[in-house]
């Protein structure tokens, strides 16, 4: 019997540490200094007070820890990183603090898989130490969950492959010192043996980010999201990941890892809900008695507990089985993890803010901003919807169609043969009966 739902006390050391480092040094960060300075190496926050702070993660050896060791990195595999992700997700500068944030995470893991050793040495290295950011350049402006309405292509021309045509949603490429593009390399094939991925770095001329596309809330214009339109962009051909035609392979890869670990972070955005609802249920008065006991209330309360419990075992599963199995044989847990962050997010957020009445929806209270990264969460790395086919169609692997034409549940066949499995008995019972 191997099921175990214990930390380790040496590393629940860690996680303690870790937590009081995420409230003392990082969450002050994050009240200071807008979101989008996350990525902006260049700006002073970061040479200041951020560096320092990474130089004490790396002390304590958690830092970068989305690597194991199998790929030339720190880490202690999913299920650790889960936890200390269910911590980090209480911020939004602790990813970086800790050299785990999105997309970087992705980048790095498929350069570790897929790069050479060159490739490692220039892209992956000062990624893992933190020197530089990057970017994940794949959805098109005209679709994102459906690959096959991709065109931006790659052409070979001598030593070089030449870049053309438009990428959508390519996060922190503003601030990126090299983007992972994906290309049709291939026309002639299904697009999943017909892309690649190419290394680019972002000072090659060509690149034009025609607009940095914000969320909601973000001033206009001055989004991390870039439109951009790839013109002759040259790169050497010892710039292709992996080799050609095998994008989708990668791709696999790299999304898997991304969408546990927003579902892990998540965790922690949720119970942060969960604190600020059960407080404010404690404190406020109404017709002369606390929220807290009102039905309706404790329902929230509850729901909102059993939910995130619920939700948290099944993240922390996925990530088990990552480490068991690795990630390829985990897509079923991944894609239904994935489906499942947003609706709890949304549901368990709504509550805790519903909760505190005007002040909830104010600007005056995190959650509103809160809220709004459950559709976000709904539909970056894949749609809900696409999620839901990789699940049930994995779910259906499992099975087969009925031999005949009824069911195999069919009452009838099944009550026939159970009879004459214990017909002996059943005769005596009759005779019983009938005397
Ligand atoms: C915050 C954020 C960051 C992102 N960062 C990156 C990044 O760094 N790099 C990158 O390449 N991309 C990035 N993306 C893009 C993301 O991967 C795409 O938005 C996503 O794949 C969906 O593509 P789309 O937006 O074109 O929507 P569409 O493909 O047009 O889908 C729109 C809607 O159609 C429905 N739908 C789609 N397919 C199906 C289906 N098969 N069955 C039923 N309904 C369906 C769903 O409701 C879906 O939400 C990011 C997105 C967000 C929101």
């Amino acid at each position: 019997m191997a099921w175990d739902f214990e930390t380790e006390p040496e590393f629940q050391e860690k996680l303690d540490w870790l937590k009081t480092f995420v409230a003392e040094q990082v969450e002050p960060i994050d009240l200071a200094f807008p979101h989008h300075l996350v990525y902006d190496k260049a700006h002073p926050v970061h040479a200041e007070v951020v560096k320092p702070l990474q130089a004490q993660v790396k002390a304590q050896g958690l830092w970068a820890c989305h690597l194991g060791p199998d790929l030339g990195g720190l880490g202690f595999g999913q299920v650790k990183l889960g936890l200390m992700n269910e911590i980090l997700g209480r911020s939004t500068w602790a990813p970086m603090a800790f050299g785990c944030q999105a997309p970087d995470t992705g980048n790095a893991e498929i350069l570790a898989h897929y790069g050479t050793d060159e490739q490692k040495q220039r892209f992956l290295q000062p990624l893992l130490d933190g020197e530089i950011v990057s970017c994940f350049s794949m959805t098109e402006p005209q679709g994102g969950a459906d690959p096959q309405v991709f065109t931006c292509s790659a052409e070979r021309d001598g030593d070089e492959w030449v870049l053309n045509g438009e990428k959508w949603f390519s996060s922190n490429l503003r601030y990126a010192a090299f983007a992972i593009v994906m290309a049709v390399t291939d026309p002639d094939v299904s697009i999943y043996q017909g892309a690649s991925m190419f290394l680019v770095p972002t000072d090659t001329p060509g690149i034009e980010i025609v607009r940095n596309v914000g969320l909601a809330g973000e001033p206009f214009g001055e989004g991390t999201h870039a439109y951009v339109r790839y013109n002759n962009v040259r790169v050497p051909a010892e710039n292709v990941l992996g080799g050609p035609g095998q994008a989708f392979v990668i791709a696999q890869t790299r999304l898997g890892g991304g969408r546990i670990h927003h579902a892990m972070r998540t965790i922690g955005m949720c119970q942060r809900a969960i604190d600020m609802m059960c407080e404010r249920a404690l404190s406020r008065t109404t017709q002369g008695s606390l929220l807290a006991s009102k039905g309706a209330v404790q329902e929230y309360v509850a729901d909102s507990w059993i939910e995130l419990h619920q939700f948290r075992l099944m993240v922390l599963h996925a990530a088990w089985v990552i480490d068991q199995r690795g990630g390829n044989k985990a897509r079923k847990e991944i894609a239904a993890v994935k489906v499942a962050t947003a609706k709890v997010l949304k549901d368990i957020v709504f509550r805790a803010m519903h909760l505190h009445g005007s002040l909830g929806v104010s600007n005056e209270m995190p959650l509103i901003g809160m809220w709004t990264m459950a559709p976000v969460m709904g539909i970056a790395d894949g749609p809900t919807e696409v999620h839901k086919i990789t699940v049930a169609r994995q779910v259906l692997k499992q099975y087969s169609a009925a031999p005949g034409m009824f069911p195999t549940a069919h009452l009838p066949a099944r009550v026939a043969a159970a009879r004459d499995r214990f017909a002996h008995l059943l005769e005596h019972q009759m005779t019983n009966d009938i005397f």
